[in-house]
């Protein structure tokens, strides 16, 4: 695990799919993140836990490259952030950004257009397989407006990832999302960090976090502590603790 105090990583930079180098950001004078360092190696799914207002869209909005840094940098593969990087990264915003006319179809062929996949028969196949991916198929031909939150939720999860990105950056994903659909979505996030994708994740839920491979707690723009669900447990030295209660610790013992 590395603390605030000794932000120590454990992945060499070469093997990376995030690396971040005190990374800093401010919306005019009101600085949000605060000297940020982390390495993410390929393949893992990596939670940012934080309170409201801690700095995660932020972050992700960095790592997309919507937002300039202020200080410090962020490389995604070796590059910058930026439109360069669309066709390796899956972005999954906040709020949806989904055409409220088009079908669940129409919307995925969309946005598989945008990403590049400018083949028909590439990008049907592509759409079809989102589709089922997000259980879906059903449904290909509703308009949004006809959906449920979730299925929504659930097309917009198709569209980050239509074009089978190597990294997708997810802005809590699973806000809203009853107990079933959210295992449903971890199960797909599993198979896709077991074959070689790389997943960050933002999220306050700490059922989201159990799910990760590793975790970052954030909080007032800065990581307070990153490590595995059982090492960040280990840090409150109770045997029953949960990742709340470790939250909780760290974010008491960082003030
Ligand atoms: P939440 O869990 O509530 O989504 P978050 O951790 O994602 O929160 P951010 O949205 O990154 O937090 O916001 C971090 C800080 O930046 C907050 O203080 C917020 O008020 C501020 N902020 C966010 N967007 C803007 C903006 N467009 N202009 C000015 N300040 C902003």
């Amino acid at each position: 695990m590395t603390t605030a105090e000794n932000n120590v990583t454990t992945s060499s930079a070469t093997d990376s799919a995030i690396s971040i180098s005190g990374l800093e950001f401010a919306y005019g004078n009101r600085p949000v993140l605060k000297g940020i360092d982390l390495e993410i190696p390929r393949g893992v799914a990596f939670g940012v836990l934080g309170a409201n207002g801690a700095g995660k869209t932020t972050l992700v909005r960095l790592l997309i490259g919507r937002l300039k840094a202020t200080g410090g940098s962020a490389t995604i593969f070796g590059q910058k952030p930026g439109p360069e990087l669309a066709d390796s990264v899956g972005y999954m915003p906040q709020l949806n950004a989904l055409y409220e006319a088009l079908s669940v179809r129409e919307n995925l062929d969309f946005f598989a257009r945008m990403l590049g996949l400018s083949n028909t028969n590439i990008r049907a196949n592509a759409v079809a397989r989102a589709m089922d991916l997000v259980g879906l198929s059903d449904r290909a031909d509703s308009v949004m407006s006809e959906l449920s939150g979730g299925m929504r939720q659930r097309v917009s999860l198709g569209a980050a990832l239509v074009h089978e990105p190597d990294l997708l950056l997810l802005d809590e994903p699973t806000v809203g999302l009853d107990p079933e659909l959210r295992a449903t979505f971890w199960q797909h996030f599993k198979e896709m960090t077991d074959s070689g994708t790389t997943i960050l994740i933002s999220s306050h839920t700490m059922d989201d976090a159990a799910h990760c491979n590793t975790l970052g707690f954030m909080r007032d723009g800065k990581f307070i502590a990153t490590g595995t669900p059982d090492e960040l447990r280990a840090t409150t030295g109770k045997p029953n603790a949960t990742l709340e209660d470790a939250f909780l610790h760290l974010s008491r013992s960082s003030t």
